[in-house]
């Protein structure tokens, strides 16, 4: 794979420099300057692969000139260790259920992707590197638990002191070994300076090798289309062959972006939605055509809180480029906290089923999306994260306790290892110069 960046001033690179560096140095984003389509032959026999078959498969046409289909077989093998299903919650509505990893949010399938090529090339070159992450919750949990143990990176994750939910802060504090975890006392705006700050600073970038495991680097990207072909494969075996719509709970636009990219790999798809909460600058662009990025406010589904999408410009060129052929495959809805609380609580009183805020979001853009297109079109919501990470918020809408899964319940047994810094540079980098 080689990619561009999409600021056009910085060179072309490979798929390895583009993990390393994650950004170009013009501040724009890598793209893959071609994503070719699967065969029909891969399209006709989808129904009979696995999640790990379809993964290796996607993976091989992405990246085969960048490595070999053994060392594809075993990033894909170690990574891609839980499943994906899909939830016939009711006629014309499926839940893909991308919780089922270790931090129980679809980050997972980006960052354990991400950590296991990246030690993939760093073991070959006998190389070592120290990742610096800021996290306002879910990205910490996910990068602490796919980085944890992988051979040849340490990790310091940043987050705000009192601003992450309890499981989350134990998501990031538990695990030890070579994930460690610095509590800042300031804001989720100050980790993410002082991450900043550290990648510009000389003494610093002379001692260590830094990377960073932000949501724009494309290794995170990539293993979030293979979800995409394995829904439409379940889909296939539960005898739904329409081209399916995809409703995507979306924050900065990295999953929608995915699931654009399998749609250029030739996913048949009738639309996107792009479910957001109050923060809405991309469902106003579609409708009014102007892009206008605002500070965000907060919200229940809080992962999605981005006034300021990092990856539209992504969703810009794998949606068509222009605005009239953005439109055509992205639908743009939003859905405020009174709206998702009354969408937790109707479905849970009608089927049982719980859904986190963000899901709920995104269930209630399709049911929109479905009221106005007049059709019957079979929606596939992503659900995003368990319920159970945003207990508070599930357990006011039902009304009772509900059932928290052991990976969670067990954590809060567990020992809290944290490092309280303040929020000034020089303290963070004496700390780091340790
Ligand atoms: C990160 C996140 C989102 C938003 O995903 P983007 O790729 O940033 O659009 C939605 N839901 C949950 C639970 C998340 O953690």
């Amino acid at each position: 794979m080689i990619l561009y960046s999409t600021q056009k001033s910085s060179p072309n690179v490979s798929f390895e420099e583009a993990i390393f560096r994650g950004l170009p140095p013009d501040n724009g984003l890598y793209m893959p300057t071609e994503i070719k389509r699967l065969p029909d032959s891969f399209f006709d026999k989808i129904q009979d692969l696995s999640l790990v078959e379809i993964a290796e498969a996607v993976c091989n046409n992405l990246l085969g000139d960048d490595l070999s289909e053994a060392e594809i077989k075993s990033i894909i093998t170690s990574s891609m260790n839980f499943e994906a299903p899909l939830f016939s919650l009711e006629p014309g509505v499926e839940i893909l259920e991308l919780f089922h990893g270790p931090s129980m949010a679809f980050k997972d399938f980006g960052a354990r992707f991400m950590a296991a090529v990246m030690s993939h090339y760093l073991v070959k070159h006998q190389r070592e590197i120290r990742i610096l992450v800021a996290t306002s919750g879910d990205t910490g949990g996910a990068v602490a638990q796919g980085f944890f143990n992988t051979p040849g990176i340490s990790v310091t994750i940043l987050y705000p002191s009192g601003k992450v939910s309890d499981i989350q802060e134990m998501q990031l504090t538990t695990l030890g070994g070579n994930v460690e975890a610095l509590e800042i006392e300031g804001t989720f705006d100050d980790c993410q300076r002082l991450v900043k700050e550290a990648f510009l600073d000389a003494d610093l970038r002379a001692k260590f090798n830094l990377a960073s495991a932000n949501s724009i680097n494309i290794a995170r990207l990539i293993p979030q289309s293979f979800y995409y072909f394995a829904a439409y494969a379940e889909a296939k075996r539960k005898g739904l062959h329409d081209p399916l719509v995809f409703s995507v709970p979306s924050g900065n636009f990295g999953n929608l972006s995915a699931g654009l990219m399998a749609y250029q790999m030739g996913l048949p798809v009738k639309a996107f939605i792009a479910a957001c909460n109050e923060n809405h600058p991309v469902p106003d662009y579609l409708s009014t055509g102007v892009y206008h990025p605002e500070p965000s406010v907060e919200t229940l589904s809080n992962a999605m809180d981005v006034g300021s999408p990092s990856n539209f410009v992504r969703m810009q060129i794998l949606s068509g480029g222009v605005l009239d052929e953005i439109k055509q495959v992205v639908k743009g809805y939003f859905t405020d906290d009174v709206q998702t609380k009354k969408r937790m609580a109707e479905v849970y009183e009608k089927s049982g089923y719980i859904m986190c805020p963000h899901t709920a979001v995104g269930y209630d853009g399709l049911l929109q999306y479905q009221k106005e297109c007049g059709e019957k079109v079979t929606g596939v919501v992503l659900s995003t994260a368990h319920y159970a990470k945003f207990l508070p918020t599930v357990e006011a809408v039902i009304g009772g306790k509900v059932p928290v899964p052991l990976r969670l319940s067990e954590l809060l047994d567990k020992q809290k290892k944290s490092i309280l810094l303040g929020t000034d540079f020089e303290g963070f980098k004496k700390f780091l110069l340790g």
